[in-house]
């Protein structure tokens, strides 16, 4: 699944391509993804230019001439595709296709169909359903150690799930929290309330680090952050902890006190942390 630099890269991909653009083109093969699309979509891309771009968690939003903005979200496995028109074939499951005046295609994948393109009012972006609801970005000012410092005030859960409630910092998932939480020698375990102060003093800076780090990675792996295959954003990234049980732990290397990266299950998913330096 797509997490937040991934979808920060594909959006900056699709920002070097498409803005200043008109969407010549559109089609839409589907009536719906994991809602239905707008009845008017099509008519209101065609003919359109992109003006700009904005991420907000993991949807991107794309802004038309028109007043309108398109939000996309990647779902579990969608995938965008950018490429000259007439190079491929059409992709299975390519469920959304754009054509610019430049002679650029667009392909909006997405097998599982959990992803979703909904139209905005561009003036009432920030209240649309699955937007109103979200916390502070966790690279604006506005994420910040007072704000965190209330978002955790009482709360009894572990802070790794208060860090994926999208309520308490926006777009951040399983990977980039263990990620962080390793960079802060924070345990995964620790309750949330116990966190405001010295520990939220390490943790902000080091959940944007890590994130700020991850997007760098997708901008200098990619050219203009488009794969060989036109596919959009997605990199090989060397996380620190994810995915790494059982490896040398890189925050004590040679230490016979850490005996290697571990993982533990939390709220049935995968948290992988250094028990001697996350307390
Ligand atoms: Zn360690």
């Amino acid at each position: 699944m797509p997490e937040l630099p991934e979808v920060e890269t594909v959006m900056r991909g699709l920002q070097a391509r498409l803005e200043g653009r008109v969407l010549r083109r559109a089609v839409a093969r589907r009536p719906d993804l994991r809602w239905p699309l707008p009845p008017n979509l099509v008519e209101r891309l065609t003919g359109a230019r992109v003006t700009s771009f904005r991420r907000r968690a993991k949807y991107i939003l794309m802004r038309l001439d028109n007043g309108w903005s398109v939000l996309l979200h990647l779902g579990m496995s969608g995938r965008m595709l950018l490429e000259p028109i007439g190079r491929n074939e059409l992709t299975p499951h390519e469920h959304l296709e754009l054509e610019t005046d430049d002679g650029w295609r667009v392909g909006f994948v997405d097998p599982r169909r959990f992803g979703s393109i909904d139209l905005i009012d561009t003036a009432k972006e920030d209240s649309h359903r699955l937007l109103a609801g979200l916390g502070p970005e966790p690279l604006d000012d506005a994420f910040s150690v007072p704000v965190l410092d209330a978002a955790l005030k009482g709360k009894k859960t572990p802070i790794k799930a208060a860090l994926l409630d999208q309520k308490v910092v926006a777009g951040l998932g399983n990977i980039y929290v263990c990620e962080a939480l390793f960079r802060a020698g924070i345990s995964p375990q620790r309750q949330a309330d116990s966190i405001p102060g010295t520990r939220a003093k390490r943790l902000v800076p080091a959940i944007k680090e890590t994130l700020r780090e991850a997007i760098a990675a997708g901008g200098s792996s990619l050219r203009d952050y488009v794969q060989t295959n036109g596919e959009l954003g997605y990199f090989q990234h060397a996380w620190k902890v994810y995915g790494r049980e059982g490896e040398p732990c890189p925050a004590c290397p040679g230490l016979p006190a850490c005996d290697g990266v571990r993982r533990i299950v939390q709220s049935g998913r995968s948290t992988f942390y250094c028990p001697r330096t996350q307390r």
